[in-house]
């Protein structure tokens, strides 16, 4: 136990270092190897860069994780949280109840979005969002007296989430291993054709890819399945972006055989594929839209499912009540702090700025590191995009233990104050879609030094 409260000794005198240890369980950790290293402290943020309690002014590559689009420090939504805590902190939507501003962002992000989805349900997670999306899909054919249709169809890699329901649909087999593998979740290949296209073309593989969502169905039945889930482009998993000809395809699929879609677009939503939604970047129009990261630019914590007209009908007219939602669904300081910033996200036009900043920024990577054997792929859409780090450019090929060169270099990244993530052996980033030019070349240099540092590495065969 630790003598001192952090509040009653001055920063520098607190040994937070030590109380972290003691005391704080992080999320998708290995404390034993995290306590072993110094934690990087954060305190303070502006723009695209991060400050640290020891003095460093870090890059921020990741945008938080994937959620701050407007950028750090924008004293707008400070002043909507401050006024809406002064007039109305907290008031629920249970129980016949509504708040001014949550009722005035289900209108704007109704308004906002593709297709029918013309209702908004809130939550405060990304996860939380997918639970409730996942459980309106099933509600859907109960009600309509197809209860066998439960099972849900998610893909390898795909990341829903951490609560269970989402970690189940999610395809992340560590997830699974630790309790949260359920029965009636089935998952199928993911369109990643650098990793698994072979000989195809991308558009070939990307049918080949959706195909396999079909023969799934064919094996499992249609009468058993409720819905087939995923992220535009599957974020967490690598950043893989399928081929143009992927999610067409699997929207005629979920047609044909009268099977939900669900888009997450916790990551993709809000600007980041350059459109304000990745739906809008690949065609589709789902059923429902799961939102949050950059429906606040993660000042606060909020999410919500966007509920087309379709199964809108069912739940409102058919369903009785919906028994399901949280205590701070809706939560009104969380909707005016969303309003503030779909402000700036619109005025700002930061969707085409994303398409546009994306597109400088692959091509000075390319021109950085284009060439360099290691570099197997620079890919990209918007303002997300990934680096393939590879043992043999020509062929593709992986390394061979995965995950060993990608952690090299995420190290490197942040020993020259760059936050870019690794997922296996691919860096993935997504800055804050406010980033400029010049603060993307800084990018660009900082990564240029990380990968270089790791190609050394290997041809010293420290690995
Ligand atoms: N869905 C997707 C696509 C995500 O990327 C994430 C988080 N990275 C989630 C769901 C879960 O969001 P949260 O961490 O806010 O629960």
């Amino acid at each position: 136990m630790l003598d001192h409260l952090a509040s009653t000794v001055s920063d520098s005198d607190f040994n937070w270092q030590a109380a972290d240890a003691a005391h704080h369980l992080h999320p998708f950790s290995d404390h034993k190897s995290l306590h072993q290293g110094r934690v990087r402290i954060i305190t303070s943020a502006e723009g695209v860069y991060l400050t640290d309690d020891v003095g460093n002014r870090i890059l921020d590559g990741m945008a938080g994780l994937w959620c701050v689009a407007i950028g750090y420090g924008r004293q707008e939504l400070v002043d909507a949280a401050a006024a809406q805590m002064k007039t109305l902190p907290f008031y629920n939507t249970f129980f016949k109840t509504a708040t001014r501003p949550v009722i005035s962002l289900a209108e704007r992000l109704t308004a906002m979005a593709p297709g029918d989805l013309n209702h908004a349900f809130f939550a405060c997670s990304g996860s939380e969002a997918v639970d409730t999306a996942l459980r309106m899909a099933r509600t859907f054919w109960i009600t309509k007296g197809q209860p066998s249709k439960r099972v849900i169809i998610g893909r390898e890699f795909g990341y829903h989430g951490s609560t269970t329901l989402g970690a189940a649909a999610g395809g992340m087999v560590d997830m699974h291993r630790q309790g949260a593998a359920l029965p009636d979740f089935a998952h199928v290949m993911p369109p990643y054709w650098y990793g698994y296209g072979g000989q195809m073309s991308p558009e070939e593989f990307g049918l080949f890819a959706a195909r396999q969502v079909e023969d799934k169905i064919r094996e499992i039945g249609a009468e058993n399945v409720a819905a087939f889930i995923g992220e535009p482009i599957q974020g967490a998993g690598g950043v893989i972006i399928p081929p143009e000809t992927y999610w067409p395809e699997i929207q005629r699929i979920c047609r044909a055989h009268d099977i939900l879609l669900i888009a997450d677009e916790v990551i993709c939503g809000f600007g980041r594929t350059g459109r304000m939604f990745g739906s809008e970047t690949f065609g589709i129009t789902p059923d429902l839209m799961t939102l949050a990261k950059g429906i606040t630019s993660g000042y606060i914590p909020l999410s919500a499912v966007l509920v087309g007209d379709r199964v809108a009908d069912v739940l409102i007219n058919d369903t009785g009540e919906f028994y399901h939602g949280f205590t701070y669904s809706g939560h009104p300081v969380a909707c005016a702090v969303a309003l503030a910033n779909l402000d700036i996200l619109e005025s700002e036009h930061l969707a085409a700025r994303a398409e546009a900043s994306g597109i400088k920024l692959r091509a000075k990577l390319i021109a950085a590191l284009g060439d360099q054997p290691i570099i197997g792929e620079i890919r990209g859409t918007g303002l997300i995009g990934a680096i393939e780090l590879t043992a043999d450019r020509r062929t593709r090929r992986f390394f061979e233990k995965r995950g060993r060169v990608g952690a090299l270099c995420r190290d490197h990244c942040f020993s020259n104050n760059l936050v870019m993530r690794a997922v296996r052996d691919t860096m993935v980033f997504s800055p804050p879609l406010t980033i400029t030019d010049a603060e993307m070349d800084d990018l660009v240099d900082r990564a240029t030094t990380a990968i270089m540092a790791t190609q050394a590495d290997i041809r010293s065969e420290i690995l």
